[in-house]
């Protein structure tokens, strides 16, 4: 179990110095097992006590990293039961599971899908993070040339399916430099799957029946040496998915129950029928509490509303998404293109770029810094007013790229188009339509 604030504090030198920051060492010790200060911030522990002292600081989810450079999946981390209380950090890995028995066009089929299959949504990229390759033919050779074939073809971090050590070792010998996770340590071959990832350094999975079987299987192997894990607890169909997915959450952050303080890998893959109820088991898992989510293959139908939910799920629900202030070129405008004005929430952003392509009259579009809040939001919260848009647009540099200066302001802000001229004595401003709809047909009849 986590130590408490006052086991830690026992342990501290008690001389109340605050060069941590705070002002006597029990609040920091308290801070310390809340997961809220660095232990590294009290310069006079010792190493040994550094040590002990750093699994209580440890987050109560740990974070495990599969696969290296830009594509590295993060998983775990998280610190609340429900994303209005702060935000989910990490969101899961979606991707597909390889057999090396599924025929070549099968196998070719899924890299293909796991390459192509992306979609664009307020400016991010949703797409698969991770692939699985599954040793169900029990052959070393096969094993390790499906394995080839997939790290080949794509960029991104894998998962080694199976329960035999010596054809694990086989596949390690070819991508452990690409930090797959193994998968997975079971009651049978514990030390050797163990001995393998302290070997090639790469983070393991623990798979057993139940919770009852997993925690001390787990407890089994962090005394062997291994800290990076992920739990699968075996769980036979949906209901008992969710309520060990549930239990693990509540056991690692309301109990600091170490030996459940992992990611979980989920297959609904294996517990649906069909492609529809897949998707459906997915989904759940997306909210609550996959790691990682394993499909039997990425159709586009399937993809894209699990990304989108994934998207949405693991957006800080207090801060609303945004895009960078700045002047945005509309389909290579020049000095007499027209000039328009919006706020920064990327819902926002997105519907008024997507109009004035449409309208394939090419413009600048102005973006001030709202905070992520719409038009009319940040009107009344006082950030899109006369006084933060006048000197946005004296600074953005636009009067560099155009020759007039006409500045268009939406139109259900109109309220504040003299104020704005007061601001801007050399703009005019024009009120725009108060519908991003109607911007197309606005902007045919510009002239500068
Ligand atoms: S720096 Fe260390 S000794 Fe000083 S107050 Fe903080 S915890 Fe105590």
């Amino acid at each position: 179990m986590a130590l408490t604030g006052l086991d830690i504090y026992k342990k501290l030198p008690k001389t109340n110095c605050g060069e941590c920051g705070f002002p006597a060492c029990l609040p920091f010790a308290m801070k310390l097992a809340a997961g809220q200060a660095e232990l590294d911030a009290c310069p006079y522990l010792s190493e040994e006590i550094k040590e002990e002292l750093a699994e209580a600081s440890a987050p109560p989810i740990r974070l495990v990293t599969i696969g290296k450079g830009e594509n590295v999946l993060k998983i775990g981390e998280e610190q609340v039961m429900f994303r209005h209380e702060k935000t989910f950090f990490h969101p899961p890995g979606i991707g597909v599971i390889v057999e090396d028995t599924d025929p070549q066009e099968i196998i070719d089929g899924k890299i293909n899908q796991t390459r192509e299959v992306k979609f664009e949504r307020v400016g991010q990229i949703l797409k698969s993070d991770i692939i699985a390759v599954k040793a169900s033919s029990g052959d070393t050779s096969k094993f390790v040339s499906v394995v080839g074939k997939v790290r080949e073809a794509l960029d991104l971090p894998i998962i080694l399916m199976t329960d035999n050590p010596e054809i694990m070792k086989a596949a390690l010998s070819i991508c452990a430099e690409d930090k797959p996770l193994i998968y997975a340590a079971n009651n049978e071959n514990s030390e050797a799957m163990a001995n393998l990832s302290k070997e090639y350094d790469c983070p393991l999975a623990v798979s057993a029946k139940g919770l009852e079987t997993l925690s001390p299987l787990v407890e089994k192997i962090l005394a062997l040496g291994v800290k990076h894990l992920v739990l699968n607890p075996g769980s036979e169909n949906v209901g008992s998915a969710l309520r060990d997915l549930v239990l693990i959450r509540r056991a690692a952050l309301k109990q600091k129950f170490r030996p459940l303080g992992y990611p979980v890998i989920t297959f609904p893959c294996s517990q649906a029928e069909d492609d529809l109820m897949e998707t459906t088991l997915a989904a759940i898992y997306i909210m609550k509490y996959g790691g990682i989510i394993l499909l039997r293959n990425l159709e586009p139908w399937k993809a894209l509303p699990l990304f989108v939910l994934r998207q949405n799920i693991y957006t800080d629900p207090q801060r609303p998404m945004r895009v960078e202030e700045g002047i945005y070129p509309i389909g290579n405008p020049n000095e007499t293109s027209p000039v328009l004005i919006t706020s920064n929430f990327s819902l926002t952003y997105f519907i008024v770029s997507g109009e004035i392509e449409a309208s394939k009259i090419p413009s600048w579009l102005l973006v001030l810094d709202t905070e992520g809040l719409s038009v009319m939001t940040s009107w009344a919260a006082g950030k899109f007013v006369p006084e933060t848009i006048a000197p946005f647009v004296k600074r953005s540099g636009i009067t560099d790229k155009v020759k007039h200066h006409k500045l268009v302001i939406p139109g259900c802000v109109a309220q504040i188009s003299g104020e704005l001229e007061d601001e801007l004595p050399d703009w005019d401003i024009i009120v725009g339509p108060r519908e991003a709809a109607d911007i197309p047909v606005f902007l045919k009849q510009w002239a500068a």
